[in-house]
């Protein structure tokens, strides 16, 4: 541009005489109207360049997300791209519910995920231990046995839990976790079943732990006492408390008992 214009030609134009075209292009340079040709013909010949340079497209910031790249940012999708999404739980909140006993609750989690120290899983670690149950004496020890296949045990939970299941009623593992995760069932009722589902896995699994432990075991009608007498201190206080939907919770566990 010096060559063919001078030093005039520079600074009619508003432009260094050092500058490159990029630069020209990239500088927020206002265009002119000149009263020479040739001035007006190179500002239209920039146009002409920079319409190009937007058509190649600029480099511009974008976030990436699960459906590709985007120019709005989400902290949603820029989260979810730097974890990794699991399996949803769908027993969660049949363990972790409003109003559980937490100590009870966490042994319903360990038993859930089977991590609880029965026998089956002692003696992969520890081969040649006895293995027997010690609630029955007559088969292998095992999670699904202890709830509730076990004769001892089926006994207590029967009793417990027919009134309010009737024809629904089971004592398999897998049957009773898709019967607390049930969405369906009436408030009292989920209530009901998923605390003492709670409270007599603890009992079982302490009893358990105590006969291991050489104590005297207690009988089953004792266990099933005991059980219903915290399953009622409970219920009691709950109404006491004025849980929204639990007002008669104490009477409906009193008209399911057989
Ligand atoms: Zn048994």
């Amino acid at each position: 541009m010096y060559d063919l214009l001078g030093s005039r030609g520079t600074i009619d134009m508003g432009i260094r005489r050092e500058a490159t075209v990029e630069e020209v292009l990239l500088s927020h340079r206002r265009r002119k109207r000149h009263r020479r040709t040739i001035l007006n013909d190179i500002e239209k010949e920039l146009d002409v360049l920079r319409d190009k340079q937007n058509a190649a497209g600029r480099d511009l910031d974008l976030w990436r997300g699960p459906a590709g790249y985007k120019a709005k940012f989400s902290n949603r999708n820029t989260w979810l791209m730097t974890r990794e999404i699991g399996v949803t739980c769908t027993w969660g909140t049949s363990v972790w519910f409003p109003q559980a006993t937490p100590k009870f609750a966490f042994m319903v989690w360990l038993a859930t995920r089977n991590r609880l120290a029965t026998m089956d899983r002692v003696a992969s670690w520890s081969p040649g231990i006895d293995t027997t149950c010690c609630l029955c004496k007559n088969a292998l020890e095992t999670r699904n046995h202890l709830f509730f296949e076990c004769s001892v045990s089926a006994h207590i939970w029967k009793q417990l839990t027919q009134g309010i299941l009737q024809s629904s009623f089971a004592s398999n593992w897998d049957a009773i976790s898709s019967l607390i995760t049930c969405a369906s069932m009436g408030k009292q009722k989920r209530f009901c079943l998923r605390y003492v589902f709670q409270t007599t896995i603890y009992s079982l699994w302490r009893e358990r732990n105590r006969r291991r432990h050489g104590e005297a075991p207690a009988p089953k009608e004792v266990l099933l006492k005991q059980i219903d007498k915290a399953v009622r201190n409970k219920l009691s206080l709950m109404q006491s408390k004025r849980v929204k939907g639990l007002e008669g919770v104490l009477q409906y566990w009193f008209g399911t008992r057989l």
